[in-house]
């Protein structure tokens, strides 16, 4: 069935072939929850705890081919949710940093995590809003949730030559790639429409 998944995500332009590796390699059933994991093979969202849910795996694969991720990369993941898109970093090699705002899912996904052998760098209970800077500047940074605009604390977390795949909007969102091009440059690309849940600030 992953098989299958991996080559219907390549027949919709996907083609990075460690991305698909990965699609092939994960077990996305497991990520679920046990009354969806019959259709985890399936080119869905599905819903996982507090009302979020599991991106669709050609979204995980479209964000992730956008990030052209190298093996030893500090990557910056806001919005672990279930954790799916996470093990697709540590697929790639990638060094993750993970953030999650929603405690039951943290507290589910970071169990998920230790009983698999999953091992992020570090995965943080907070407010992805404003990335980790104490672990900055990062290589790549990538938000799975829809923000209403780029935040600028994200902006400057990346490394000059670093790029965040982040989609924009309220309703639907615009991909976008953000490239830093010096301290002060910043490249911006756009590749189309998405949905995602919202991505939640904390004000304080
Ligand atoms: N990549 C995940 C996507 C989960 S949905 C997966 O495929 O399972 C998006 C996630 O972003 C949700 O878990 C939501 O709680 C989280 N989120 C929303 N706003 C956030 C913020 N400000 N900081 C960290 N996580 C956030």
């Amino acid at each position: 069935m992953r098989n299958q998944l991996a080559e219907l995500v390549a027949s919709k332009g996907i083609h990075n072939k460690k991305v698909l590796e990965a699609i092939r390699t994960i077990p996305r059933h497991l990520f679920m929850d046990s009354s969806f994991e019959d259709h985890a093979y399936q080119d869905k969202p599905f819903p996982i705890a507090a009302d979020q849910t599991i991106s669709q795996p050609y979204t995980v694969a479209f964000q992730t081919e956008l990030l052209e991720v190298e093996p030893d990369h500090k990557v910056l993941e806001i919005g672990t949710g279930s954790g799916y898109q996470t093990a697709v970093l540590l697929h790639l090699r990638a060094k993750v940093y993970t953030i999650e705002r929603q405690r039951e899912l943290f507290k589910k996904t970071n169990l998920f995590f230790k009983k698999m052998g999953y091992r992020p760098k570090k995965f943080v209970f907070g407010d992805g809003y404003k990335g980790l800077p104490e672990q900055a500047p990062f290589d790549r940074i990538i938000v799975t949730a829809g923000a209403p605009e780029v935040p600028k604390k994200l902006l400057a977390q990346l490394k000059v030559g670093g790029k965040l795949v982040i989609p924009v909007g309220e309703g639907d969102q615009e991909m976008l790639r953000i490239t830093r091009k010096s301290d002060t440059e910043f490249a911006r690309e756009a590749f189309g429409t998405f949905r995602f849940v919202p991505l939640l600030e904390n004000k304080n």
